[in-house]
């Protein structure tokens, strides 16, 4: 197939416009005989005037051959083998050419599911076909450092003029071979701002349920770079308007439709959202405890103020909601211990914060947890929850009981943001 072919003064990539990494690595591979294009949303981002996220690689080297040639590179994957190399805290991300995933070709192992699904994609190929293999046209545009020029097989150029995000191929197929390009379509238009194609539109609402096949640890991933890009509250709306969200998280989807109480829940889903993109446009950390647990309170609430109903009392209440609403939501989303331990210590300290007498409230300001546990209090309230005014007790007794300024800085609200990977179980968030 042949490409559409535009020459250096005719598109805005420049070598100033990308990492010196991503350069090396790309003269590195071609030095030695290979193919190498920077693909993907480097690519995109540039021509969208955007400052890219990060820099993919794509090469006719082979994953160890690319491995062989650097020595901080690592090998990662196995349903889609990839190659990180690392700079410091840099990491380009290297794939070699996909082939036509076609069974008989006897080239590398490629594996797919009864649904269509493919469990693994490693049949390697020619850059036209690696092109066809990838999600949208506008991330499958490649730039090639020697001669200069962008080459495009499959129209993403003018997509990016018409701010369209369109599928490479049948967009069902595609759907099936990968649920989760339906999750990368909602995110990736609220990103860019583009509208969805009407053909690549039209399957999701149907397919959504596939999303359930999805492994849950890369479902964490893949919900973390949904909600914590900074467009979090216009994802989770198309999210739900494509019955998305009904198979990332059933039951709070449930609740959200049936419940008295869903105009205050999803107030709060919004008010929690709104709060990450804030932060994140103000470049500041946001966690996926604080996420996740904001995400599933409707289900914890709802358990809990039924517990109560039934007479137990408000911690042991709160105790029992936690449990099942976590274990029914780990069957679809595995959230890492470390996050579920602070999810949970956010929630009963819901109750903890109710004691405001005497000694109490100076111990419990004091707690690692405190500040992700009093910006949530304040976000029910902002939704409407009644608490009797609780957050703004805790906004007026911090004012009156400021930290000592030596104390050791409060960081439970304060982790570094996910990095936003592909393809893999993508790399954990860091907890630290
Ligand atoms: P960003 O990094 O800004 O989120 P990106 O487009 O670079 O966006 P990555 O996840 O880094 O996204 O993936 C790099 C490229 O790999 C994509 O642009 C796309 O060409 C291809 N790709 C990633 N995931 C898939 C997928 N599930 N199916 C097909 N192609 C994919
Ligand atoms: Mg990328």
């Amino acid at each position: 197939m042949a490409p559409k072919v535009i020459p250096r003064d005719a598109h805005p990539v420049s070598r100033k416009l990308i990492s010196e990494n991503a350069l090396k690595v790309l003269y590195r591979l071609q030095s030695h005989g290979h193919e190498a294009y920077l693909v993907g949303g480097g690519v995109r981002d540039i021509l969208l005037g955007q400052q890219p996220k990060d820099f993919d690689i794509a090469t006719s080297a082979k994953p160890e051959e690319v491995h062989a040639l650097f020595k901080n590179s690592r090998l990662i994957g196995r349903r889609f083998k990839l190659v990180h190399i690392l700079f410091g805290r840099d990491m380009i991300e290297v794939a070699t050419f996909r082939g036509q995933a076609n069974a008989e070709s006897g080239k590398g192992s490629h594996h797919q599911s009864d649904e269509g699904m493919l469990l693994r994609d490693n049949v390697y190929g020619s850059v036209d076909e690696d092109a066809i293999r990838r999600d949208f046209t506008v991330n499958a545009l490649y730039y090639n450092a020697n001669d200069f020029c962008v080459y495009d097989f499959v129209d993403g150029l003018s997509d990016i003029a018409d701010r369209k995000l369109r599928l490479i191929g049948d967009p069902e197929t595609r759907y099936r071979e990968d649920p989760v390009r339906m999750l990368r379509a909602v995110r990736f238009a609220a990103k860019l701002d583009f509208d969805i194609e009407e053909r690549t539109r039209a399957p999701i609402f149907e397919l959504a349920d596939l999303l359930e096949n999805i492994a849950p640890a890369r479902l964490f991933d893949e919900v973390i770079k949904l909600f914590m890009s900074g467009h979090g509250v216009r994802i989770f709306e198309s999210c739900r308007s494509f019955g998305i969200y009904a198979s990332l998280f059933p039951e709070v989807d449930h609740t959200l439709n049936k419940s008295e109480h869903s105009a205050c829940y999803l107030r709060f889903i919004h008010a929690a959202l709104n709060n990450t993109d804030r932060r994140i446009a103000a470049d500041k950390p946001v966690t996926p405890a604080f996420l996740y647990a904001s995400m599933l309170w409707p289900e914890v609430h709802r358990r809990w103020q039924s517990n109560m109903a039934q007479g137990m009392n408000e911690f042991p209440a709160m105790q029992a909601a936690i449990q099942p609403t976590l274990s029914h939501q780990l069957r679809h989303i595995s959230i890492p211990k470390r996050f579920s331990l602070q999810m949970k210590e956010i929630w009963e300290f819901q109750v903890r914060l109710t004691r405001t007498k005497g000694r109490r409230p100076h111990e419990l300001v004091q707690h690692p947890r405190f500040r992700a546990a009093y910006d949530f209090l304040v976000l029910r309230e902002q939704a409407g929850e009644p608490t009797n005014s609780l957050g703004a007790w805790w906004t007026s007794f911090q004012e009156k009981h400021p930290a000592p300024a030596k104390a050791p800085r409060n960081r439970s609200h304060d982790k570094p943001p996910a990095r936003r990977r592909r393809r893999r179980p993508p790399q954990r968030p860091s907890n630290q």
